[in-house]
C-alpha cells in the first residue's frame, strides 16, 4: 500500500480515533500483573470507572470485545432456559439475541423497524402480560449503532416499574458510554455492558459489566455454566487489585489515561461536545436533502448519524470513493440495511474542525459518486458549529430530558 500523507479519517462509529495521549500511555513496558504497581493501578481504574457509568457499585473489566461483555451479563445473572425480553432496535440487538439463543436462553424479541428506539409502552405491555414472571431480564441496546438511534433508557425503566415486574434490566452502552448521558444507578439498570473502542477512545480489546445489587444477588443462584466470565472470581481478585487471569495490561494503561482525559474535560462537557457535533452533522444531512435513518428527534443519536442513500444508489460504492479519494472510512450498512445507508461516526476523540473536514469529504464524495444531493451541507454545519454552546444548548437539553 502506498504511503498517504496526513492522518487517516476513521469516521466509523467505532473503533474510534485513538488520541496520542492514549497511544503514548499504551506504549510502555508491560509490568508484572501480580506486583504492587499493578495493584495500585487497578484500584485507581476501578474507582475511576464508577463515575463514568454513574454507579457506586462494582465494574468489572474483561480482556474481550464488547460481545464478551454481552455474554458475561447473561451467564452471570441467568439460568439455562430463562426467558429474556429483547427489543429489535437494529443489527446489534439482533446479534445480542443470537448470542442469547445460542447460550440456551429463550428470547422474546419485540419487533422494531430499525428506525426507532425500544418502545417503553410495548415493553410495559409485554411485561404486564407476563403474570407468572417468566421473563427474567429485559435487554436493550442504549445506542443502536447500526441505525443511529438512542433508546430512552429512563423511560424504559419507568415502564418496567409500571408493570411492577421483577425482571433484571440489562443495557448495552457500547457506543454511548462517555458520549451520551447515561446513569446506571439513577435509571435502575442492573447490568450495564460497555466496550473500550468507542466513547472511551481506546483500541478494541476491553469490555465491561457494571453490576447492580440486584444482579449480584441473582448471580449467587444463577446456574449458567461460566468460568472465564465469572463475576465472583473476577471480583475476588479485583479486591486486591488483581485479575483471575492475565489482564490486557497495556490496554489498562490506556484506560487509565482515558479516565484522566474524561475527568479533565468533565463528563457534561463531553456530552455537550457530542451533542454539538451531532447537531451540526444533522444540519449537514438536512441541507444535502438526504434522509436520516432515525425518525424520532427524541432518539437522534449523538454518537453517530446513519444516512439513507437515495433509491438506486449504493452506499458502499459511495464509501469506496470517499476512502480512495480522501482517505476517510465511513461506516457501512449492517445486516438488512447493507448497501442502503452509510454511517458517520462523530464520537470519541473528535472536535469541530475534524467534523468539518469529515463533512467536506462526504459532500465532495457525494458529488464524485454521482449521488443526487444539494450543496451547502458543510456550510450549514459550520454556521451551527460557529455558534458554539449556544447552538448546542437545545440539543443538550433534549439529550438529558
Ligand atoms: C460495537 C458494538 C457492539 C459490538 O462490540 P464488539 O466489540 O464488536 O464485540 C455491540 N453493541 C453495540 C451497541 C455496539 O456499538
Amino acid at each position: 500500500m502506498a504511503h498517504r500523507s496526513g492522518r487517516h479519517f476513521l469516521q466509523i462509529p467505532g473503533p474510534t480515533n485513538v488520541p496520542d495521549r492514549i497511544l503514548k500511555a499504551i506504549d510502555a513496558a508491560t509490568i508484572d500483573h501480580r506486583g504492587p504497581d499493578f495493584a495500585r493501578m487497578t484500584r485507581e481504574i476501578l474507582d475511576g470507572l464508577k463515575p463514568i457509568f454513574k454507579t457506586s457499585g462494582p465494574v468489572v473489566i474483561y480482556p474481550a470485545s464488547g460481545t464478551g461483555a454481552w455474554e458475561a451479563a447473561l451467564v452471570n445473572a441467568l439460568s439455562p432456559g430463562d426467558r429474556v425480553l429483547m427489543y429489535e432496535t437494529g443489527q446489534f440487538a439482533v446479534l445480542w439475541r443470537g448470542l442469547a439463543q445460542r447460550l440456551g436462553f429463550e428470547v422474546d424479541f419485540l419487533p422494531g423497524d430499525w428506525r426507532r428506539g425500544a418502545d417503553p409502552d410495548a415493553i410495559e405491555e409485554r411485561l404486564a402480560g407476563d403474570a407468572g414472571h417468566r421473563i427474567k431480564a429485559v435487554c436493550v441496546v442504549h445506542n443502536e449503532t447500526s441505525t443511529g438511534v438512542t433508546s430512552r433508557v429512563a423511560d424504559i425503566r419507568r415502564a418496567i416499574d409500571r408493570a411492577d415486574h421483577p425482571a433484571l434490566f440489562m443495557v448495552d452502552t457500547i457506543s454511548s458510554l462517555a458520549c451520551i448521558d447515561y446513569r446506571h444507578d439513577e435509571w435502575g439498570v442492573d447490568v450495564t455492558v460497555a466496550g473500550s473502542q468507542k466513547g472511551l477512545m481506546l483500541p478494541p480489546g476491553l469490555s465491561f459489566n457494571a453490576i447492580g445489587t440486584k444482579a449480584l444477588e441473582a448471580s449467587r443462584t444463577a446456574a449458567s455454566p461460566k468460568s472465564y466470565w465469572d463475576w465472583e472470581g473476577m471480583r475476588d481478585a479485583n479486591e486486591n487489585g488483581f485479575f483471575p487471569y492475565t489482564p490486557a495490561t497495556n490496554l489498562l494503561y490506556g484506560l487509565k489515561e482515558s479516565i484522566s482525559m474524561l475527568e479533565e474535560e468533565g463528563l457534561d462537557n463531553v456530552f455537550s461536545r457530542h451533542a454539538r457535533l451531532a447537531g451540526a452533522t444533522r444540519r449537514a444531512v438536512a441541507a444535502w436533502g438526504l434522509e436520516m435513518r432515525a425518525l424520532d428527534p427524541r432518539e437522534y443519536s449523538n454518537s453517530l448519524t446513519a444516512v439513507m442513500m437515495p433509491d438506486g444508489h449504493d452506499a458502499d460504492a459511495f464509501r469506496r470513493v470517499v476512502l480512495e479519494r480522501f482517505d476517510m472510512s465511513l461506516g457501512n450498512g449492517l445486516g438488512k440495511v447493507a448497501g442502503r445507508l452509510f454511517r458517520i461516526g462523530h464520537l470519541g476523540d473528535f472536535n469541530d474542525l475534524m467534523l468539518a473536514a469529515t463533512l467536506a469529504g462526504i459532500e465532495m464524495g457525494l458529488g464524485l459518486a454521482g449521488v443526487p444531493h444539494e450543496k451547502g451541507g458543510v456550510d450549514a454545519a459550520m454556521d451551527y458549529l460557529a455558534k458554539g454552546d449556544a447552538g448546542e444548548a437545545g440539543e443538550a437539553a433534549r439529550a438529558s430530558a
